[in-house]
């Protein structure tokens, strides 16, 4: 069943590299009729395009960290533009914010093109979970930040130095929920809708 909202209904995706945004995003959307922005499958199709910004990105994304803010906040800012004339029933931000820079940003941009934040719902995982999990991922995802553990590591080190603030920015704004992201894909799923439900 399909929810249908009468206003936004905006989340954010939050959580280290490996605990399962991309794949529970893909449900949330389908379930909640909503818009599913990664900034990293954004990227990742500037990098098969060739595109300047691609070539740019590639360098950081490959060494495991993360491409500069002005970058990804232009990305999210056209993707707002493309597509507010769909009137959509609200958007599944994924990979994004990963900084404070990168949340004031897109608070302000919501402020101007759409509407607050909801809620971000935050998966909880283990560091050996993450660790693998990406490295069985990286066996058939052809990413090359999937494949090295050296990289893997600095990735979630990328995360707690530079993205566990902004669960703090929200926190301050009431809107963190923490949901465990370990046990199978269809009760994570449960426990993610029923959040949003709720929200
Ligand atoms: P992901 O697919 O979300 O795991 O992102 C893969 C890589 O893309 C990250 O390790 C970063 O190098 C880059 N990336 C994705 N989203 C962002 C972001 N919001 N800010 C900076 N870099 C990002």
């Amino acid at each position: 069943m399909q929810y249908l909202c009468a206003i936004m209904l905006n989340l954010i995706l939050f959580g280290p590299p490996g605990s399962g945004k991309g794949t529970q995003a893909i449900r949330l959307k389908e379930k909640f009729n909503l818009i599913h922005i990664s900034t990293g499958d954004l990227l990742r199709s500037e990098i098969s395009n060739k595109s300047t910004l691609g070539l740019e990105a590639q360098k950081y994304m490959n060494a495991g960290k993360l491409v500069p803010d002005e970058v990804v906040i232009g990305m999210i800012s056209s993707k707002l533009d493309e597509n507010k004339a769909n009137q959509p029933n609200g958007y599944i931000f994924d990979g994004f914010p990963r900084t404070v820079p990168q949340a004031e940003a897109l608070d302000n941009l919501l402020l101007q093109k759409a509407e607050p934040i909801k809620i971000v719902l935050s998966l909880n995982v283990s560091e050996p979970e993450l660790l693998s999990r990406l490295l069985e991922r990286g066996k058939s995802s052809g990413r090359a930040d999937d494949v090295n553990e050296d990289i893997i590591k600095n990735r979630i080190k990328v995360y707690h130095n530079e993205t566990t603030p902004v669960a703090n920015h929200y926190e301050q704004l009431n809107k963190l929920k923490n949901i465990q992201g370990e046990g199978s894909i269809d009760s994570i799923f449960e426990a993610l809708a029923t959040a949003l439900s709720q929200a």
